[in-house]
């Protein structure tokens, strides 16, 4: 389908932009011996877990920041992880450390991101960083809802009064998103899956975010004419000839009449997210200084 170009919010060009920034700032940081590292926790084999990852270790190599690769296998305690995460925290060669989610069910997610050092959280996921950010002191900002705010503002750069509906009240996405926006002076609403109405609720919003991982939950009822749809849902299936692909939460071809923008899965928010992981990676090395 030909879909106008300045209608579609390409995250990879403005990830492409965001990481040039980074790359100068880590060459900098370099040039003066601070060392940039990110330590990639997995648990498990996760086959998503290692697309992503692979794609976060070849980004993180091409700007001048290394990896540090820490898989456990799926056995692995709380305890034995929250040590390893202590260790990391000890070492200077770790600016960065993130756990990569999903974690098995027999691990406490929320006490093994809580060991990680606030100022090494690049996720941006710990309590501390959570607090310091819904109270507006300096902290690391969870990256995709970050990427979400840039997309927006590359089509509206004052967003201020808008009102924003956000499908979706997770920690990790629904919930800090709706803290940016509201920090951007936007009237924020957050659906979830006990909403009613979502439908009507959703199309009284002038910027639309659908955070759930249900293909195509959002179709054109749900969208108000000339409204700014970012599309985080992001779910695997096979097409009809075998082939893996990604289907967002909004059924783009069926709305992408009625928006002014909309980004497109993949490639819109997904490359954000990476790009501001790199981001967050710098702003954390630089607290070590
Ligand atoms: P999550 O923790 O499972 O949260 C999903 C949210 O959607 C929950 O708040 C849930 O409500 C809500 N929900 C479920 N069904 C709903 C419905 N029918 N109507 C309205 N709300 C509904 O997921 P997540 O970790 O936030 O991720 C959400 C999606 O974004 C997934 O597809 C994930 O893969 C994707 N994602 C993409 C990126 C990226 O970089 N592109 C990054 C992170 C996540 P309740 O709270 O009531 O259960």
């Amino acid at each position: 389908m030909e879909v106008a170009n300045n209608k579609l919010l390409k995250g990879a060009d403005l990830a492409a932009k965001l990481l040039m920034q980074v790359a100068k700032d880590a060459k900098d940081l370099k040039s003066k011996d601070v060392p940039l590292g990110i330590a990639f926790i997995s648990i498990g084999e996760d086959p998503a877990s290692k697309v992503y990852l692979t794609r976060k270790r070849k980004i993180a190599a091409s700007i001048g920041i290394e990896s540090i690769d820490c898989n456990f296998n799926e056995n692995t305690s709380t305890e034995k992880l929250i040590y390893e995460i202590e260790e990391l925290n000890k070492r200077k060669d770790v600016t960065g450390i993130l756990v990569q989610l999903p974690i098995p069910k027999s691990i406490d997610s929320f006490k093994a991101i809580n060991a990680i050092d606030p100022k090494k959280d690049v996720d941006g996921f710990t309590v501390e960083n959570i607090g310091r950010l819904i109270t507006k002191q300096k902290c690391l900002v969870p990256c995709t809802p970050q990427g979400c705010v840039a997309l927006i503002k590359s089509v509206e750069q004052n967003i201020s009064g808008a009102h924003a509906v956000i499908i979706g009240r997770s920690h990790i996405v629904g919930r800090p998103l709706s803290e940016l926006l509201l920090q951007e002076n936007c009237s924020v609403t957050v659906l979830h899956s006990r909403s009613k109405k979502p439908e009507e609720i959703a199309r009284t919003a002038d910027i639309l975010i659908s955070a759930v991982g249900e293909p195509k939950l959002v179709h054109e009822g749900w969208v108000k004419p000339g409204a700014i749809v970012i599309d985080v849902g992001i779910t695997r299936a096979v097409d009809e000839n075998g082939k893996k692909k990604l289907i967002g939460d909004v059924d783009f071809e069926n709305v992408i009449n009625k928006v002014k923008a909309i980004t497109p899965v993949p490639g819109g928010v997904g490359p954000m997210t990476i790009a501001y992981l790199m981001k967050n990676t710098i702003d954390a090395a630089k607290l070590f200084i």
